[in-house]
């Protein structure tokens, strides 16, 4: 399939576009600037030189028109998986910073390819888990989340605070791109990824350790000794290896069964106590690890049976993603915590 990858600068999209490349597919990624292109194409020089792999910059996708040039190929797309959006929390105006490179990102690419790319059968977004929790409910035991739940976040809320604006951004692009679609009725059938907390190697270019993704930044920190004296709140208790991520983001374009669906993507339960635990077993020899008294990052009284339960049963029949073993979880996560703080190193 001849695909267009938007952000292919970042954490999940560099396994993203790893995984199109391996399987054959002949991608466009957009970054935003030529030494972002010139970087990964030296991580993927045969897929260049086979022309398997090629590069449109796209500064900034909060400007309206952004994507009119990038949608242009030849062979024309057939498919376009949207990514790029900003997850950071660093943010001075949350409608500039994170709201309009979001929404607009994702209208506008919708109506580049509507209006310039008709051969365009499918398009995959990453929204989040962010436009699926109600924050208000807090771990809300009793509830089983799945792909019927909307966060209720409404525009008054979304510039509380930079967490609720990025809870916004990934809400209101989401309902957008239905929208879109409801109204525009384009050639296209849309996908939407909603993963939690996503872990795993870097496999990206990091030009600092400053620069690490923000979901990965825990585990640095935990790493780098922040958690010492006290382990900070877990938040979203749920979480997904990167590379699972970039299996849905595949599978959702290549199949037929994934139109206009939206996946949960979620593997299992997690704590930064159990991070912090992890990075302890597999890094004995670093410093400045929490103890078992240490206090704080613990799941509530109860444990996971006092936080929310989820439904990820669309994502492993339709998707064919294997994240149901039942002893996935803390394996599961050793391994990634491992990997990760390997790469992390590795990266820097
Ligand atoms: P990254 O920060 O690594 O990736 C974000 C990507 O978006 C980067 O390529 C970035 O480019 C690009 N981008 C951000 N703002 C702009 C802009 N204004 N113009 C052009 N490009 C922009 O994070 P992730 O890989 O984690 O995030 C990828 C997607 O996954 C996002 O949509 C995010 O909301 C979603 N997601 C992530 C989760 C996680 O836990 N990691 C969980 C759920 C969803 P550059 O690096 O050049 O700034």
């Amino acid at each position: 399939t001849r695909v267009l990858l938007t952000g292919g600068s970042g954490f999940i999209a560099a396994h993203t576009l790893r995984l199109l490349l391996e399987r054959g597919h002949s991608v466009v990624t957009t970054v935003r600037t030529q030494t972002k292109a010139d970087k990964i194409k030296a991580a993927y020089q045969s897929y260049s030189d086979k022309g398997q792999l090629g590069f449109a910059i796209v500064p900034d996708i909060a400007s309206p028109d952004a994507f009119d040039q990038a949608v242009i190929s030849d062979p024309p797309f057939e498919a376009v998986l949207h990514t790029a959006s900003p997850f950071h929390f660093n943010v001075t105006d949350v409608k500039k910073d994170l709201l309009d490179p979001a929404i607009i990102g994702t209208t506008g690419i919708l109506k580049s390819i509507k209006k310039s790319a008709p051969t365009v059968k499918r398009v995959v977004i990453t929204s989040s888990f962010a436009a699926i929790v109600n924050a208000d409910k807090g771990f809300w035991p009793e509830h089983t989340y799945s792909e019927d739940d909307w966060n209720p976040i409404t525009e008054e809320q979304a510039t509380e605070s930079p967490i609720h604006g990025y809870r916004a951004s990934k809400t209101f692009a989401e309902k957008a791109a239905w929208n879109f679609l409801e109204t525009e009725k384009p050639n296209f059938t849309l996908a939407t990824i909603n993963p939690p907390m996503v872990y795993g190697p870097i496999i990206h270019n990091l030009d600092s350790l400053e620069s690490m993704n923000t979901s990965n930044q825990r585990i640095l920190f935990a790493a780098q000794g922040k958690f010492k004296d006290e382990i900070p709140p877990t938040g979203v208790h749920v979480w997904i290896d990167v590379r699972d991520v970039a299996e849905a983001h595949v599978a959702a374009m290549e199949k037929e069964a994934a139109a206009n669906k939206r996946f949960f993507t979620v593997a299992g339960y997690f704590s930064n106590k159990e991070i912090a635990q992890i990075i302890k077993e597999e890094f004995p020899q670093y410093k400045d690890l929490p103890s078992e008294s240490t206090p704080g990052g613990d799941y509530p009284e109860g444990g996971v049976d006092a936080v929310f339960k989820f439904n990820n049963k669309r994502s492993i029949e339709v998707l064919g993603l294997n994240i149901t073993a039942h002893f996935h979880h803390r394996r599961q996560a050793s391994n990634t915590t491992a990997l990760l703080v390997h790469s992390v190193i590795m990266a820097t």
